[in-house]
């Protein structure tokens, strides 16, 4: 037996993403600050929450949902992708399978038509979920599931339904791990380091700062994958696809790209359609 461990693409073992929800215009925002810094993540917008142009929100109204026409403009940036966070909103254990499965199917149908592709993540509304909640997602063909709660650690996660992440920006712990997870260095699986959050609290709480400062000390590093938790999950979903001889010593790459993975104390890559000694 031989034993691997996932690498993302270019043999590095680290990678950041981030996760925000409800589709809210202070995105806007955060968008450009994710282009200056090169980090990349993944917007869980409620497709029956967006607003007309002329809608007009009580003086000092800080959660703003996107205007309907700035919806794929704004989304459609490559330094992003999308997933489903259901069409209203509501706390889903209050919601019956019927409706549990109308939420994130009319969310998952409306973003695809607008965005033209497939949408297959999700993000819990509001933080409950139970096994019913559970057996819905994965009957809408979702093959994620973020939930609200941190795990406070940046090892790759066990499971995808449900997902939690490493933190919100709010956590107290944000600068503690981010400055662990820059030192370690992976030994077996690889580290991801998932951040959530609302971008509309930046502007309640006066803070943008939070998420400038990660940015800035997470940025640039040659050993961290900047990716979309499509671009995480869809990669580690090819790698599992990888096929292996009876020893572990042959591998075959049915996918359409290179996998890499540690054998040992090496980096090994195997290109698509390929098949190598390890
Ligand atoms: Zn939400």
């Amino acid at each position: 037996m031989v034993r691997k461990f996932m690498r993302y693409p270019g043999g590095l073992g680290k990678a950041v993403t981030l996760s925000y929800d409800d589709g809210v215009q202070q995105d806007i925002q955060m968008i450009a600050l994710m282009k200056k810094y090169g980090v990349k993540g993944t917007f869980n917008l409620n497709s029956a929450r967006f607003i007309t142009r002329d809608h007009v929100y009580p003086e000092g109204k800080v959660w703003r949902a996107m205007i309907d026409e700035d919806v794929v403009p704004t989304y459609s940036d490559p330094i992003c992708s999308i997933a489903t966070h259901s069409a209203h909103h509501p706390t889903l254990t209050n919601a019956s399978e019927a409706e549990i499965a109308h939420e994130l199917l009319s969310d998952r149908i409306t973003l695809e038509n607008l965005f033209g592709k497939v949408i297959n993540g999700h993000a819990i509304p509001n933080g409950p979920y139970d096994e019913k909640t559970i057996k819905v997602v994965k009957m809408c063909g979702l093959k994620y599931m973020r939930t609200g709660k941190s795990t406070h650690s940046y090892e790759y996660p066990k499971s995808l339904i449900p997902l939690h992440a490493t933190c919100s920006h709010a956590d107290p712990r944000l600068p503690e791990l981010t400055e662990r997870f820059l030192a370690d260095t992976p030994k077996e699986d690889p580290f991801l380091f998932y951040l959530w959050g609302h971008t509309y609290t930046f502007e309640e709480r006066n803070n943008w700062y939070i998420i400038e400062d990660f940015m800035r000390a997470v940025s640039g590093k040659a050993d961290v994958w900047y990716a979309t938790n499509d671009e995480i999950f869809d990669y580690a979903e090819k790698y599992d696809q990888l096929e292996c001889s009876a020893d572990g010593h042959i591998v075959t790459n049915p996918t359409d790209i290179e996998i890499w993975f540690k054998v040992g104390s090496r980096i090994v890559s195997v290109k698509s359609g390929e098949t190598i000694r390890v």
